[in-house]
């Protein structure tokens, strides 16, 4: 199919991109990569008015460390530079490690940050690391900006804090603490496929092989990435180790509501939730510098 006629608006600036969704309401919607919203226009499931096409405005496209640490990436950074820069290898490991689990390498060519996030697929890698790395959004709108952490803006099935009128411009990561181990474990049925279970897992230990400081968030179990903080929170003190690391998945699966469909069953999502969670811990350990942090 091909998608409903659509009136096409190519800005240059954040200004002139604020200007025009706030002009147009709810009719228009960003064109970022088109990855996604390209498909669902030609399906019909999606028929905005406008297109408001921020490819052109150099100013959402960047990627420069913070002095402590952290990082600060444009919305309109390709989800292929994520993959392949090395200071995202050097101070987001585990940003840069997931990135070949997202999608092909085609569609990271042209897909972006800002694009990932705003859809809010509940299967999508980027929103869940997004979380598990204490991202904070800068939102752009005719008000002026506001920050928005990572687990305040995704709100459920594909929506977000992200106002009509509201741009998605910016992602800041904290500084990545010294130490940390980390991980990212997903089964989907090829590669490429959207999950049909994923984990982050990042874990500090302390000098005793015991755990300081655990996150555990998951995608494809729930309408938004679940952050099983209990879960994580109970491995704390705990040796690390795989009995700690089976009670911690047993726990987490209480914050999970996942759903069924045609390639696994609800109860089979639980089993690789469960299975996911041991893997990405013993993998995390194994990364973890004891007492560093
Ligand atoms: C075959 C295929 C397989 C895929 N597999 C995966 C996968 O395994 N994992 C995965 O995570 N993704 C997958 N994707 C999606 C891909 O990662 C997209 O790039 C991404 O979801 C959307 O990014 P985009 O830049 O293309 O955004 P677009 O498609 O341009 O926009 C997506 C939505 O976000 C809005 N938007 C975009 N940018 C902004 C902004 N700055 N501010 C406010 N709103 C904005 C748009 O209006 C639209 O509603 C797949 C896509 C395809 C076609």
């Amino acid at each position: 199919m091909k998608p409903a006629p659509f009136e096409y608006v190519r800005v240059g600036s954040v200004a002139e991109a604020v200007g025009a969704l706030a002009r147009y309401g709810g009719e228009a919607k960003v064109l970022a990569g088109g990855q996604s919203l390209v498909p669902v226009m030609s399906f019909r499931l999606a028929r905005p008015a406008v297109l408001v096409d921020v490819n052109p405005v150099a100013e959402l496209s960047f990627l420069e460390p913070t002095a402590d640490g952290g990082l600060r990436i444009g919305a309109m950074t390709r989800q292929r530079r994520l993959e392949r820069d090395p200071l995202v290898a050097a101070r987001a490991p585990l940003l840069a490690a997931t990135m070949p689990h997202v999608a092909h390498p085609q569609i990271r060519n042209r897909g972006t940050l800002g694009g990932s996030l705003a859809h809010a697929d509940p299967a999508a890698e980027l929103p869940c690391l997004a979380v598990a790395l204490d991202a904070r959004f800068r939102l752009e709108g005719p008000g002026g900006s506001r920050w928005v952490a990572a687990r305040d803006f995704f709100l459920g099935l594909f929506a977000t804090a992200l106002g009509e009128d509201e741009l998605l411009a910016e992602v800041e990561l904290p500084a990545w603490p010294a130490g940390s181990g980390w991980a990212f474990q997903e089964v989907a049925r090829r590669h490429g496929d959207y999950a049909q279970v994923g984990v982050a897992a990042r874990l500090d230990l302390d000098g005793g092989g015991r755990v300081r400081q655990a996150r555990l968030v998951y995608l494809s179990v729930g309408d938004a990435p679940v952050d099983a903080a209990r879960a994580a929170a109970g491995l704390v003190g705990e040796p690390a180790g795989r009995e700690a690391f089976a009670a911690a998945a047993r726990a987490a699966e209480e914050d999970m509501e996942p759903t069924g469909d045609i390639h696994a069953t609800a109860q089979f999502k639980r089993h690789l939730a469960r299975v996911l969670t041991v893997r990405a811990l013993t993998e995390a350990v194994a990364r973890a510098q004891p007492g560093a942090a």
